[in-house]
């Protein structure tokens, strides 16, 4: 018995609030706390294997790098222990005291957003070494760090808010957790139980781990085997453990090469994105090893940033074991990784588009954002990446795709550009007053639903040596059409003075207006004749910016000289020129409302009003 009194400590408030769902919460699996655990202890061990490479003084340096558990059902206990990096008393304090989790971080954000419902995430979210409160009545720590000068230490708690820590005598470097079970729990101390929950969750630890004195793991590292070796199974499994993932992954990607570098990959494409789901920003999950020693679990710029949602095992013999987690972003070595990994994986994704076109377009529906990032920010891979990306238009069926390959060979023998149009949805795309004319002449407009889809296109700007353009943008010519049961249209002297007047009227809110064949049904359109801040380019900075001073665009008022409202406008000047104003200033604010551009609708409001006044006076 040690002589000094334990100290006693109170929990971070956070670490109270996730003791608490913890142990109360419903959550129904409740041994994966022997995985969390055992993951903690392969970290650490880990983590000695590479101390060792640096430090010659490493407290009991003839340990085993290994994991013993035993069970004791008679005092329905579970001892896990490590011989790892162990920790001191103040590591004992930070580690185990407060939340550096990430996993927990994001739990405790879930239920703040969707309410103790969503407790029973936590097997989602994996809380670490909290887990074991699922189970126990109380968990003790040993623990002694790889430091010869540390003393050894025994932290305590029953969860309930307050942890004790207290030296002792006599330990070996690691840690070595004791669980004492809850009543409840009590069938978890039989051996077959937990050796059933080790085969199914930990069978691909690399370090041995025994179980009352025998081995219980042999699988050995899955990604260096050859893919005939394996079964399905095993590599859910894997990905399911290595990857601490809980759904099935989405595709998988297991190569070997020899040139011009070693390579072993086991690459997982998950089945959620977890960006989309409003959680955290995804950090690259495809740990690097040399020769089955882990190197680093998450690498910097082994992959570009737009990959960041993969996960899996990266082996290379090339590597250097000593490499340091530092320089390694900038080592060559890396970066030649990085390229003959996205290739092939961007590779991959091709073969899927070809062979698989709806797993593909599952892909797509749930990673195509990453696609678009990687266009916008990584010129190496932009023409592969443009392949992939997939719309619908004008000429699919709702919620059918297409790409540009196949945009260009369905298009007219004459056509030199590739026509895009953006709005929030298919139906305002389809009724605004843009379409009309491509689609009378048989001309495919791709749809764009987000605003950064324009800055996309914009970037990618000629695919095939066809410009893209947006079918809004004033410059685009088109071939006469005179549609059969179209109505005579305004004789053109007529129809320029018209013209002349409406610029005259609306002043400098429009560069000029024109009485135009583009448009078949609706009396008038506006168009932006500035090529760099287009309309959506516009809305979209207004929404991040809605304070900043608004820009004028440059717009072209479009009339159509058939359409029934715009020849009465040409004899209403003459006959009431009072009403031929607003008539004319209503016709150019609902243009601007179909562009989205409209800055101040109350005006425009005031003046429905006197219109409709005026129309309910006349008898
Ligand atoms: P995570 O392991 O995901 O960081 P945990 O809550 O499980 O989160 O553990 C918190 C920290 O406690 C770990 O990051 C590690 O520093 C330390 N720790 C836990 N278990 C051990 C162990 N067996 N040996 C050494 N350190 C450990």
């Amino acid at each position: 018995m040690s002589s000094v009194t334990p100290e006693k400590h109170e929990f971070q408030a956070e670490v109270k609030q996730l003791l608490d769902i913890v142990i109360h919460s419903l959550y129904t699996n409740k041994e994966v706390f022997v995985r969390e655990l055992i993951s903690n202890s392969s970290d650490a061990l880990e983590k000695l294997r590479h101390l060792k490479i640096t430090e010659k003084d490493i407290f009991d340096d003839h340990l085993e790098l290994e994991i013993n558990i035993t069970t004791d059902d008679t005092a329905n206990t579970i001892t896990i222990q490590d011989f790892g990096l162990g920790m001191s008393h103040d590591e004992l304090v930070e580690n185990l005291g407060t939340i550096a989790h990430s996993g927990s971080k994001q739990f405790l954000q879930a239920i703040k957003e969707g309410g103790e419902e969503n407790a029973n995430l936590i097997g989602q979210f994996g809380v670490g070494f909290y887990s074991a409160f699922m189970v126990a009545s109380e968990v003790k720590v040993y623990s002694h760090s790889w430091k010869e000068d540390e003393e050894g230490h025994l932290w305590k708690s029953d969860g309930s808010g307050a942890y004790e820590i207290e030296p002792v005598e006599g330990q070996r470097r690691g840690t070595k957790i004791v669980i004492s079970l809850a009543e409840e729990q009590k069938e978890l101390a039989k051996a077959e139980q937990i050796q059933r929950i080790i085969k199914e969750y930990s069978s691909f630890v690399q370090f041995p781990i025994n179980l009352n004195g025998e081995r219980v793991n042999t699988q050995d590292a899955i990604w260096l085997k050859n893919t005939s070796e394996v079964k399905d199974e095993d590599y859910t499994e894997f990905y399911k453990f290595a990857c601490k993932a809980f759904d099935e992954p989405m595709l998988r990607l297991h190569f070997n090469a020899d040139a011009p570098l070693t390579i072993n990959a086991l690459l997982y494409t998950p089945a959620t994105n977890i960006e989309a789901m409003g959680f955290t920003r995804a950090e690259s999950e495809v740990a690097l090893y040399c020769r089955k020693v882990l190197i680093d679990a998450e690498p910097k710029g082994l992959f570009p940033e737009w990959l960041r949602f993969l996960k899996g095992v990266v082996d290379s013999e090339d590597l250097p074991l000593n490499i340091s987690r530092e320089t390694m972003q900038d080592s060559a070595l890396v970066q030649k990784l990085n390229s003959v990994l996205t290739k092939r994986y961007l590779r991959q994704l091709e073969e899927e588009a070809k062979k698989r076109p709806e797993t593909f377009e599952k892909f797509w529906n749930t990673f195509g954002s990453f696609l678009k990032e990687g266009v916008t920010s990584d010129f190496t891979h932009k023409d592969q990446l443009t392949k992939l990306l997939r719309f619908e238009s004008s000429i699919t069926d709702k919620g059918k795709l297409t790409s540009l390959e196949d945009y260009v060979s369905g298009m007219k023998e004459d056509q030199k550009e590739i026509y895009y149009l953006q709005g929030s949805n298919r139906e305002s795309i389809e009724n605004g007053p843009y379409l009309e004319a491509f689609k009378a002449r048989n001309l495919e407009v791709l749809f764009l639903y987000l605003p950064i889809d324009e800055f996309v296109m914009n970037n990618i700007r000629e695919f095939d040596s066809k410009t893209l353009i947006s079918a809004d943008q004033d410059d685009i010519e088109m071939e006469q059409l005179t549609p059969e049961d179209a109505g005579e249209p305004l004789e053109s002297s007529e129809a320029d003075k018209l013209c002349g007047w409406l610029k005259e009227t609306l002043g400098e809110r429009v560069e000029s207006v024109r009485s135009s064949d583009r448009l078949i049904d609706s009396p008038a359109m506006s168009s932006n004749s500035d090529k760099f801040m287009t309309n959506s380019m516009r809305r979209m900075m207004q929404q991040m910016n809605p304070d900043a001073p608004k820009m004028d665009a440059k717009v072209v008022l479009h009339i159509n000289p058939r359409h029934g409202l715009v020849k009465n406008l040409a004899s209403l000047r003459d006959s009431d020129p009072d009403l031929a104003k607003s008539v004319a200033e209503q016709i150019f604010d609902n243009t601007l409302v179909e562009a989205g551009i409209l800055d101040d609708p109350k005006k425009m409001l005031g003046r429905v009003y006197e219109l409709l006044e005026k129309l309910s006076t006349k008898d």
